[in-house]
């Protein structure tokens, strides 16, 4: 839809030419979400575009997805057959409750800054360890795990004027064995739980939950739980107000598929060599 308050869109080409941010502005990143409702009070955008980050950038220790990174890009990246948990990165794309036209414009900076519950590209990076780059607006940049960057529905730990630069995603957590469940109300709606668990090679094993909860959740095991201590690890650090309540799902429901999911993830990642 039109955005008529906006009277000016700002085009920074480096860290060095971002405008000093004033009340009334935005980033504008894909603009899927930006551009599908009324945002009465923005005045101005600024196009992350120009910045022309590289999409994907594998170092000695990383795989680095630029804030600018569309869906599209992130599910065609070709990954090397040793990084066994790289089916997670399509079955959270297809995760979207989006066309292709959303698919190929939203960024996953855009979906984790977000902050929805059922935001995948959340999911994705948090199950596999990633930390987030702020450029904070002061100049300066912190770097914080995507877990702790969420801290609720629709709400995260950017300041005004901060921005999201990039997701730095350890090369070890793409070589964890993992395992993927999803569920949504209705058969191509949006996700009510996201659960995904991982084996690291000394045996620990880690769980995220996502879409169920208005924040990722995180737990880990040195070693692989029973069914009992999983189950009641889950019950423990999950309280039922954090369980995430809206058309897609009410909180008891979400609350049920979260423990069962978990379960068969146990079980899957149990019984695979
Ligand atoms: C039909 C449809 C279906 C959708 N389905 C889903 C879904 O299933 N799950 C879901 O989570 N979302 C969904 N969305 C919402 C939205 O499209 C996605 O969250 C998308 O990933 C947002 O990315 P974007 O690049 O388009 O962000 P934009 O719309 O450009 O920006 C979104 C917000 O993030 C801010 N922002 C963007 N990039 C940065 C950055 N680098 N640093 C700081 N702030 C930034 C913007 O200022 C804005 O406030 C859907 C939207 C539509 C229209």
């Amino acid at each position: 839809m039109d955005l008529n308050t906006i009277s000016e869109i700002a085009h920074p080409r480096s860290r060095a030419q971002l405008p000093v941010w004033t009340a009334g502005d935005a980033w504008l990143a894909g603009g899927t979400w930006l551009f599908s409702e009324p945002q009465v009070h923005l005045t101005r955008l600024i196009d992350l575009t120009d910045l022309k980050w590289p999409a994907l950038t594998v170092s000695e220790n990383d795989l680095s997805v630029a804030a600018t990174c569309t869906v599209a890009q992130l599910d065609a990246f070709a990954c090397p057959p040793e990084w066994i948990a790289s089916p997670l990165i399509n079955q959270c794309c297809r995760a979207f409750l989006a066309s292709f036209k959303i698919w190929k414009t939203a960024t996953v900076g855009g979906n984790i800054c977000m902050s929805l519950p059922a935001g995948p590209m959340i999911s994705l990076t948090s199950a596999l360890d990633g930390v987030c780059t702020i450029w904070q607006a002061d100049g300066s940049e912190q770097k914080i795990p995507v877990a702790d960057f969420v801290t609720g529905n629709q709400s995260n730990v950017l300041a005004p004027g901060d921005l999201l630069r990039q997701i730095d995603i350890p090369l070890a957590a793409m070589k964890r064995r993992s395992a993927f469940r999803q569920i949504s109300l209705t058969p191509v709606g949006r996700s009510a739980a996201l659960l995904i668990g991982s084996i690291a090679g000394d045996g620990a094993f880690a769980l995220t939950v996502t879409a169920s909860t208005v924040l990722p959740m995180q737990m880990s095991f040195a070693r692989m739980p029973d069914a009992k201590e999983l189950r009641e690890t889950i019950l423990q650090n999950i309280s039922d107000d954090l369980y995430h309540t809206d058309v897609h799902g009410k909180p008891v429901w979400r609350k049920h598929m979260t423990l069962r999911l978990a379960e068969e993830i146990r079980r899957e990642l149990e019984t695979l060599p």
